[in-house]
C-alpha cells in the first residue's frame, strides 16, 4: 500500500518464497527452527521484489526499545522498534500474530516500524516509536497496522484481560475472555493524533499468514516500511 506519497508500506504472506514443511514457504523470520539460509533466501528474493537497496530486521524481545538504523548493518539487536531517515532502506517488523505498525512522515522523510505483541503494547512501543519520530522532526505521521490475531480468537486468562487497559479487553466468539491488540494499538495512534489505515485480517483464520496460536512451530511474515524516493 501507499501510505504515503513517497512511502511504500508492505505486508507478505507466505506464498511464494523456498521454506518447506511448517515453515511453508516465505518464512522471514530466523530463530523459529528453519533454516538460517533458507530464510537468509527468502529474505533476498522480498527485498528484490520489492526494489529495496537493503533492509533492517530487529531481534525483537518483546520491549519498548526503539532504535535508529543508519544502513550500516542490516540487522539490530534487542529491540521492537526501528526508524530511519535512508531512502530506499526498508524496515521490517516480523509477526506471527502480532501486529507489525509502520509509520511514516513523507514530509520529514522518516520512517518506523514496531512490532507489538502483548507485552510491547502494554509498554507501549508504539507511542516510544511516535515519540522518537517526533523528536526527530516528525510531524504529521501516519500509520499502517498489520494483519494480528483478531479479539474474537485471542483467548487468554481471566486474570490477564481483566488487568489489560481497557481498549484491549475482549471477548472469543466463544465466549472466553480475550485481548484485543489492534483495539489497544488503535486507541493509543489515536490518541497520539496519528490518522490510521489497517490491514484487519485475522492471522489465526487466514490460511496464507503465519499464526503462532494456530499452528505453534511456523514462520513469520513481515511488515516492511520504505522511502521510495
Ligand atoms: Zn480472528
Amino acid at each position: 500500500m501507499i501510505l504515503a506519497d513517497g512511502v511504500r508500506a508492505v505486508f507478505t504472506d507466505r506464498i511464494g518464497g523456498f521454506s518447506t514443511g511448517p515453515y511453508d514457504s516465505r518464512n522471514l523470520g530466523l530463530g523459529v527452527g528453519d533454516a538460517s539460509e533458507t530464510v537468509l533466501r527468502n529474505r533476498a528474493r522480498t527485498e528484490a521484489e520489492l526494489g529495496v537497496e537493503g533492509a533492517v530486521y530487529m531481534r525483537q524481545i518483546h520491549s519498548a526499545n526503539v532504535v535508529e538504523a543508519d544502513g550500516r548493518t542490516a540487522d539490530v539487536p534487542d529491540a521492537d522498534a526501528v526508524l530511519t531517515d535512508r531512502p530506499n532502506l526498508a524496515l521490517a517488523a516480523l509477526g506471527a500474530d502480532c501486529p507489525a505498525v509502520l509509520v511514516a512522515d513523507a514530509g520529514a522523510g522518516l520512517v518506523g516500524a514496531a512490532h507489538s505483541g502483548r507485552a510491547g503494547t502494554l509498554l507501549g512501543v508504539v507511542p516510544a516509536l511516535v515519540a522518537r519520530l517526533r523528536d526527530r522532526g516528525a510531524g504529521d505521521l501516519v500509520a499502517a497496522v498489520g494483519p494480528a490475531i483478531c479479539g474474537r480468537c485471542y483467548e487468554v486468562p481471566e486474570s490477564m484481560r481483566d488487568t489489560a487497559p481497557e481498549p484491549m479487553r475482549s471477548t472469543t466468539s466463544w465466549g472466553t475472555p480475550a485481548l484485543d491488540l489492534r483495539a489497544a494499538i488503535a486507541a493509543q495512534l489515536d490518541e497520539l493524533g496519528v490518522k490510521a489505515l489497517h490491514d484487519d485480517r485475522c492471522t489465526l483464520e487466514t490460511p496464507e499468514l503465519y499464526s503462532y496460536r494456530r499452528d505453534g512451530v511456523t514462520g513469520r511474515f513481515a511488515g516492511y516500511v520504505w522511502l521510495s524516493r
